[in-house]
């Protein structure tokens, strides 16, 4: 095969391998069975395409992780860096001071969000914004004089992070066995994910039933003794989760009834991935706080934040003292620059309204034809992110013995056959930059669809 690079090869796939092999701990990843593999070395990216260090060039069907919102290889946002470190590459905003870069952005972001959302803490990640979270809600709690509102109710099968605070918040088994978590006042109920644990029941039916286990957990736990309860609209890590139609207005209500505050992950629904703003805005719902991250910068610099409602900022600000939290990098000048820029692009090329009234319903539809491959047993999306299940039996929704690992076959399948589709058990994910144009909608629909015809010709000779 032809290599292609878009331009000359200068990688030596063996030494960069051996270097990973002998020196880099992955985040995320067995190194046993990655070291016997060698990685696969990423060495440039362009609009929704990335090359690896053997020239193949490859769709990322996952804007990196959900993050590269405005596409790869927008050149004004190196040159915003680039300027913003020769201006000023650093200064803290402990200790009353402040820089340009964050009080504009903080401004740019509180008029995109909720009309009763005006301020923003920053940080470094997603999982530093849900540590935010934990200890702000506490505190909120503590400044109002009810310091035993401690307990915060998360999801099964969520994620928020995979710091202390974000992995105990998030309702990861596999993540909670190493390391001893969650943390004490953490308590998790049932995520509203028909497909996988719906039953008998219909979609609707069960998006009532998944909610009310809110109210069974504020009621066991006691009012009084419950700070928040946190989720994300559609929970992405997860498995595109798309809760039933039910679901939101049914915590809603429950929400009403309760003195409760209500977290939404937004790390990655917010900046335009459903074809709105945030989740929030999707669902109609009132976040106090909204923890943000990833489509933030689409990637190009780590920084995260929590968008803080006028509700909770009052309190702090008039009851809560010093709030004792924050990182050497919250607010950091370069990732700030980076922020606004990436939000000046989203609105310059009105990504928001693409997403919501031209590529998101043109890749849903296409998405839906999937729905007829044998293997498919449901294909579901909002905006621009996807997942199709893959199940032995589809009427049944019976699925393969786990230990065939057929997502992950049809994982690597698909990247061989130049395609990032990433597996969380069974269920194929995809979640393209919003710049995707419907041409290539076509390609990436087409080898999704040969990566499940592959796949299942090599199942057959497993089963
Ligand atoms: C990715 C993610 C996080 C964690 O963000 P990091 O930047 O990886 O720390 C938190 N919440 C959600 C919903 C996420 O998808």
């Amino acid at each position: 095969m032809m290599q292609d690079f878009g331009r000359e090869n200068t990688y030596n796939t063996e030494s960069l391998q051996a270097m990973d092999n002998a020196h880099y701990l992955h985040p995320f990843s067995d190194h046993k069975s990655l070291r016997e593999k060698g990685a696969r070395m990423i060495v440039r990216a362009e609009g929704v395409y990335l090359w690896d260090s053997d020239g193949n060039k490859i769709l990322d069907g996952m804007a990196g992780l959900w993050c590269t919102n405005i596409g790869y290889g927008q050149i004004s946002v190196a040159e915003v860096a680039y300027n913003q470190m020769l201006e000023l590459p650093y200064y803290n905003s402990f200790f009353q001071c402040a820089h340009p870069p964050v009080v504009e952005l903080a401004k740019e972001i509180a008029s995109v969000a909720p009309s009763h959302m005006n301020q923003v803490f920053f940080t470094g990640s997603g999982s530093e914004s849900n540590d935010t979270v934990l200890r702000m809600v506490r505190h909120y709690w503590s400044a109002k004089g009810k310091p035993e509102k401690f307990n915060i109710i998360s999801r099964r099968n969520g994620y928020h992070g995979s710091t202390v605070a974000g992995a105990s918040l998030g309702g990861m088994k596999p993540m909670h066995q190493q390391g001893g978590l969650p943390i004490p006042g953490i308590v998790h109920i049932d995520q509203p994910y028909w497909f996988g644990e719906g039953g008998d029941l219909s979609p609707e039916e069960f998006g009532i039933k998944a909610a009310q286990a809110l109210e069974s957990a504020i009621l066991d736990l006691g009012e009084d003794k419950v700070a928040a309860f946190i989720a994300e609209p559609i929970q992405g890590a997860g498995g595109v989760v798309i809760p039933p139609e039910t679901y939101w207005p049914e915590i809603k209500r429950i929400l009403a009834k309760y003195d409760i505050l209500l977290v939404v992950d937004e790390v990655i629904c917010g900046f335009g991935r459903t074809g709105e703003w945030f989740g929030t805005d999707l669902y109609g719902l009132e976040p106090d706080l909204m923890p943000i991250a990833k489509g933030m910068t689409s990637g190009y610099m780590p920084m995260g934040g929590v968008i803080v409602s006028d509700r909770v900022s009052a309190v702090l600000e008039e009851k809560g003292g010093e709030f004792n939290h924050g990182y050497t990098y919250s607010g950091h000048p370069v990732a700030a620059a980076v922020a606004l820029e990436n939000l000046r692009i989203i609105k310059e090329k009105q990504l928001i309204e693409y997403v919501r009234d031209d590529i998101g319903p043109y890749l849903q539809k296409r998405w839906q034809s999937l729905a007829s491959h044998p293997l498919v047993g449901e294909a579901r999306g909002v905006g621009l992110v996807g997942a199709l299940e893959l199940v032995k039996d589809k009427a049944s929704r019976t699925r393969f013995d786990s230990e065939l690992g057929v997502g992950g076959i049809c994982r690597d399948i698909s990247v061989e056959n130049g395609l990032v589709m990433r597996a969380v058990g069974d269920t194929m994910i995809i979640s393209p930059p919003l710049v995707i144009t419907r041409d290539e909608v076509e390609e990436l629909i087409a080898k999704a669809e040969l990566a499940l015809d592959l796949t299942l010709e090599k199942i057959q000779t497993l089963l």
